[in-house]
């Protein structure tokens, strides 16, 4: 399957910030055709003019996150109906920093992803593992867990992605052995193969948390990673351009 490369900006980027997705949009379309699909998921503030910018240049974009109802009486929320109407494909859903930061479970990431699919958006629907989880030889257990749970039946006939961030890797630097990576997403495979058959064999699995030009290569070769989820080597053309011709 055509591996994926998404870009997380989170709570980063001004109008000026437009010259950065400008800059990627003119390597893109001046270098060698990208051998992925390239997907920035910027704050909603600039979502709309980078999906107009996009378009020309053959770059997706996606929301950061979703409300579980399509409009209503939600003060400061946001819609996947509204992110699909400004012109995304995707929308990030059970990010880490919003199970943290917002207390989201995995019950609401699975009606995200649900109302994600309903406006026609693709979630990318994330999990992960704490370093005390993982320290306590968890990871394989928890992850299951919220795959399990995050994950709808709708998947069974809608495309979603599924994207590995151990929590302890997001932002640090420190990434897990090539090896821990392989034996993770062979995990998650296996249980959306048990779980949606031939489907889940065809579910993108990315790897996220400090994905950078230096480490992208030897873990976007890893068997069963279908991509990556970028943080903040997303922010800077460059950085994320090379990870691009990683693939
Ligand atoms: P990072 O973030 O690449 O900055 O570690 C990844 C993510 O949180 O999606």
């Amino acid at each position: 399957m055509t591996p994926l490369i998404v870009g997380n900006w989170k709570m980063n980027g001004l109008g000026a910030s437009l010259g950065e997705f400008a800059d990627l949009a003119s390597l893109l379309t001046t270098g060698e055709p990208p051998r992925c699909i390239v997907a920035i998921c910027p704050p909603a503030t600039l979502l709309s003019q980078m999906a107009d910018q996009g378009a020309l240049s053959g770059i997706l974009t996606g929301g950061q996150d979703c409300h579980v109802a399509q409009n209503g009486a939600h003060t400061g929320d946001i819609s996947a109906a509204m992110l699909a109407d400004a012109g995304a494909q995707f929308v990030i859903v059970g990010h880490s920093e919003r199970r943290a930061d917002h207390g989201e479970t995995d019950d609401l990431v699975r009606r995200k992803a649900v109302a994600a699919l309903a406006a026609g958006l693709t979630p990318i629907i994330c999990v992960g593992e704490t370093e005390a989880e993982r320290d306590a030889g968890q990871a394989e257990a928890v992850v299951g867990a919220q795959l399990a749970a995050s994950v709808p039946d709708e998947a069974a006939s809608h495309e979603v992605v599924i994207a590995y961030e151990p929590v302890w890797a997001i932002g640090t630097g420190r990434t897990p052995t090539n090896e821990e990576i392989g034996q993770m997403h062979g995990a998650l495979r296996a249980r959306l193969v048990e779980r949606f058959g031939d489907r889940g064999a065809a579910i993108r699995l990315l790897y996220g948390g400090s994905m950078k030009p230096i480490n992208a290569r030897e873990i976007l070769m890893i068997d069963n990673v279908d991509g990556g989820l970028v943080g903040g080597a997303s922010l800077l053309a460059k950085d994320f351009y090379a990870i691009i011709c990683s693939v």
